[in-house]
């Protein structure tokens, strides 16, 4: 390559060995996880420090180059990958996976944007202390990913979603200057929350590459329970009943339908059905304490029994041991992949008008699509449910995905009917660019735009993703 030219001179900034061009080893990073997005950028820079990835912007600036940044690109929403539509770069922050300190006493970890999620978990756990940020992914996504796309998961009902996990940010702006925020202060107001512009931005106003990350107190006791419910209405006044009497011990609420159940089954054979008779809703939860595991376990025991007498459940399961408990959440986290080709939708509402939600969007789309068979399921106690539509055979289904728009229409219509969002948790990227904007009020858009303007005017932060 000639010496002068924009590969010779990322490779000065990385090493040549950090800069991917050859298609064997620029594959992965130029397809995202559902394999619906596909392009080719010039090619993959992989910095280990912010220093790098500031003179790396400040290239890309100069020769008017776009950066998609990208962490364990598992992101659902296209937001990760090229789209091939200017010149660009992969910016790969995987080689930034330090954690650079942990603050037992103040409670925090500082984490370098490629950090994977559960190496993080795992610091905290050996410290004694709880990073509760969890999903199906954490084995290879990463927090800086995590942030930008504001990550959910399973335990945003005790302690929030990814934004409530951040005391402090170190960013690298579209300009290529380094903004050092890395606080961790759990006060502090001296102006405008920047941080938190750069958290579910989807990477178009800058690079995150640390973050101060708050750390909690390790439950001593888990419960987890496999519980039948004859309804997604019977389902929101369990959780009801449930935080009534176990307050905030309760700490993940996730619907299972009986479909969702049936596709694990026919998925992974030899998953547990875990109740001999069949029934039509499911909810797992997850119960945490200080104290005795035995506690806990008879405060749940005592709780889930009040509910079965007054009926709000038809059947319980409690898990007696660490891997019964992780048979059942395995039984969860196996349903994104166990039905993957269909029409998704990562939907919110009110929580107490899911049950309302999942009962007019299916009538909906049975009077528009006869036979379609749906699969929620997901983080009902906030509200978000994962609605996907599919067909009872895959040729059916591959023609309703050809029809994605006209079933988006109709469930969309229902979401903003019931004042919800239609993206809950997974973000705009691509996929939802275009149709964001029939449900968010202009103003609100416009807004966005004048933010992301402000602070990438050449508009090579992510180009094409969000906005
Ligand atoms: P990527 O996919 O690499 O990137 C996501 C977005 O962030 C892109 O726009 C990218 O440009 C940007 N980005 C990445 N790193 C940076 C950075 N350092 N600075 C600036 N921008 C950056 N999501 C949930 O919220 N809840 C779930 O329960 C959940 N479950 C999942 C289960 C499975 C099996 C899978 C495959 C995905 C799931 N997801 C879930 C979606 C996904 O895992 C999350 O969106 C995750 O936070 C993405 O992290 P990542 O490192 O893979 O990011
Ligand atoms: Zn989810």
């Amino acid at each position: 390559m000639p010496q002068d030219s924009f590969l010779a001179r990322l490779a000065a900034i990385v090493g040549s060995k950090q800069v991917l061009t050859q298609p064997q080893d620029t594959a992965p990073y130029f397809t995202d996880w559902r394999r619906h997005y596909r392009a080719a950028a010039e090619c993959v820079v992989r910095p280990t420090s912010a220093a790098e990835v500031s003179a790396v912007v400040r290239l890309c600036v100069r020769e008017g180059v776009a950066l998609v940044p990208q962490g364990g690109n598992t992101g659902l929403c296209g937001g990760s990958v090229p789209t091939g539509a200017k010149r660009e770069i992969v910016l790969s922050l995987a080689r930034m996976n330090r954690i650079r300190e942990l603050d037992a006493l103040n409670d925090t970890l500082t984490a370098e944007a490629g950090c994977v999620l559960a190496e993080i978990q795992r610091a905290a756990d050996d410290a004694g202390r709880l990073f509760p940020l969890s999903l199906g992914a954490e084995g290879s996504c990463m927090i800086g990913g995590n942030l930008s796309t504001n990550a959910g998961g399973v335990n945003v009902l005790r302690y929030g979603n990814a934004r409530a996990q951040v005391l402090g940010l170190e960013v690298v702006l579209p300009d290529g200057s380094i903004w050092n925020g890395l606080r961790g202060l759990r006060k502090d107001n001296t102006g405008y929350d920047l941080k938190q512009l750069f958290i579910g931005a989807e990477g178009t106003l800058g690079v995150i590459t640390a973050a101060v990350l708050k750390l909690y107190p390790k439950p001593s006791a888990v419960a987890t329970a496999w519980i039948a419910v004859a309804s997604p209405a019977r389902a929101v006044e369990l959780m009801a009943r449930l935080r009534a009497r176990l307050g905030d011990r309760l700490s993940a609420f996730e619907l299972v339908s009986r479909a969702c159940l049936d596709a694990v089954l026919a998925h992974a054979p030899g998953s547990p059905d875990p109740f001999a008779a069949r029934h039509s809703w499911y909810v797992l939860a997850d119960l945490a304490d200080s104290g005795e595991p035995a506690a806990l376990q008879s405060l749940a025991e005592q709780a889930l029994l009040e509910c079965a007498e007054n009926g709000t459940l038809e059947d319980v399961a409690l898990a007696h041991s660490e891997a019964q408990a992780r048979a059942l959440w395995k039984i969860r986290d196996t349903i994104p992949e166990a039905q993957f080709r269909n029409v998704k939708h990562d939907v919110s509402v009110p929580v107490s008008r899911v049950p309302e939600l999942i009962e007019r969007a299916s009538a909906a789309l049975e009077a528009e699509f006869p036979g379609v068979r749906i699969y929620a399921f997901g983080h009902i106690g906030d509200g978000n449910v994962h609605f996907n539509v599919g067909m009872g055979d895959a040729a059916a289904t591959e023609d309703l995905i050809g029809r994605r728009g006209a079933v988006n229409r109709v469930v969309y219509g229902v979401i903003d009917a019931l004042g919800g969002s239609i993206s809950a948790e997974h973000g705009l990227g691509q996929l939802k660019r275009e149709e964001i904007r029939r449900h968010k009020d202009p103003l609100e858009l416009a807004l966005m735009r004048r933010l992301k303007d402000a602070l990438d005017p050449l508009g090579l932060m992510n180009p094409g993703k969000l906005l």
